[in-house]
């Protein structure tokens, strides 16, 4: 039978699409700041992962055009062949130094950090424990490792636990949780976990692409939020470091490891100049600009109190991220519509990206916003809620 026929219709995409309800794949036509303007139209941003608003700033944009000047505009080859110049390995050497770690490595993007650090970490005879409600990045990995995996509940302890006592005692363990949790905008319970694991002989594993650049002091993400140490921390280039790519940073020999094993590193092309002095230039400021992360933390608390405050399920969220739980599936697709015909960018999260009945409307609040700009989506979401029966 030709493979071809055999190709799923995905007919509830079409029908979508010919009512006029397809929430993906939107083209944007301009710059993606608290605003964006799409078909000539311009709305609230409540969809983007520029948490702190550099994807425009103007010394980042001009430290991606002096990298092209001197470099061209692509590497057109793996960083372990003729890919790796000399801002890759500066790049890496600040990114080290601003986690804390000994030593980190540069991917072409998170999902691929993610794939060649688990998969490279794991022999058969391993064990990782995964939280039920990780990126599917994490998940993928799993599924690549030669280990065995073991999803337990999310956040749940007794779950973890039960899982620990499962493993034979040989057995190698990483525990691989989001530091702060990419659809339900929650922290992952880091403190236990990292104690639980230690009594287990366990290494722990954050994926903390939220959170890096946005919680704890310096910006460094979760485990500085809690105050605790990690074995091995990604992050990505690709929400606040305004560009694509993504890095691991532990001790040099796992990052020494890695650049010899980890496919997605080795058989891929590095990521280019411009996105390099990018996320360069981006560290710089989130170092330089605590008060970036103030603004956000206000303008996320008042965004999460006042959705609450109308009646909204914002799920576990306690962060930038904020998802309005509808539930039903149409419903959700209902109120983003809605929402994007008043002008409010939103991205509706369906199932199976969320358990069943449990489809939301992902909204991510940016330092940048200005009151405006938060009031009129509020009030937006309270004519629209009120008029559909959600609150
Ligand atoms: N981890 C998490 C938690 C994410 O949310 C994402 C991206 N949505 C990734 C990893 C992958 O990052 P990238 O976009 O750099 O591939």
């Amino acid at each position: 039978m030709d493979l071809f026929r055999k190709i799923p219709k995905h007919e509830d995409a079409r029908i979508a699409i010919e009512m006029g309800f397809y929430p993906y794949f939107i083209p944007i036509s301009g710059e993606q700041g608290p605003t964006l303007e799409i078909n000539g139209k311009n709305m609230i941003m409540l969809g983007s992962n520029n948490y702190l608003g550099l994807t425009n700033h103007p010394e980042v944009k001009e430290s991606a055009k002096k990298a092209i000047e001197k470099y061209g505009v692509g590497c057109t080859g793996s960083r372990f062949l003729n890919g790796t110049l000399d801002i890759h390995v500066e790049l890496e050497e600040k990114l080290a130094d601003f986690m804390g770690m000994e030593s980190a490595l540069i991917f072409s993007t998170g999902f691929q950090t993610n794939l060649g650090t688990i998969s490279s970490m794991m022999t058969k005879d391993d064990f990782i424990l995964s939280d039920s409600f990780n990126h599917a990045s994490i998940i993928d990995g799993c599924r690549i490792a030669k280990g065995n995996s073991i999803i337990y509940k999310h956040n749940d302890l007794e779950s973890l636990k039960a899982a620990f006592n499962s493993i034979p005692e040989k057995a190698g363990t990483l525990v691989a949780t989001d530091g702060l949790f990419s659809m339900e905008g929650d922290f992952a319970r880091l403190p236990e976990i990292i104690k639980m694991a230690k009594e287990h002989d366990s290494r722990v594993m954050v994926d903390d692409a939220h959170a890096i650049g946005v919680y704890g002091k310096r910006g460094r993400g979760t485990t500085e939020h809690f105050g605790v140490e990690a074995d091995i921390i990604m992050g990505t280039f690709s929400k606040s470091l305004a560009s694509i790519g993504g890095f691991v940073a532990s001790t040099e020999e796992v990052i020494f490891h890695l650049k010899h094993s980890a496919r997605p590193l080795i058989f891929s092309a590095s990521p280019p100049p411009a996105a390099i002095a990018t996320v360069s230039k981006a560290l710089d400021i989130v170092m330089e600009e605590p008060e970036r992360r103030s603004e956000l933390m206000k303008n996320a608390e008042y965004f999460r109190n006042s959705l609450k405050k109308m009646g909204y399920n914002i799920g576990l969220s306690e962060s930038q991220i904020i998802p309005v739980i509808v539930g039903d599936l149409m419903e959700t697709v209902g109120l983003w519509k809605s929402l994007y015909d008043y002008d409010v960018f939103t991205n509706p999260v369906l199932y199976p990206a969320t358990p069943p009945e449990r489809s939301l409307i992902r909204n991510s609040i940016m330092s940048t916003h200005s009151m405006e700009d938060l009031d009129q989506a509020l009030e937006t979401y309270e004519k629209i809620g009120r008029d559909m029966g959600i609150i």
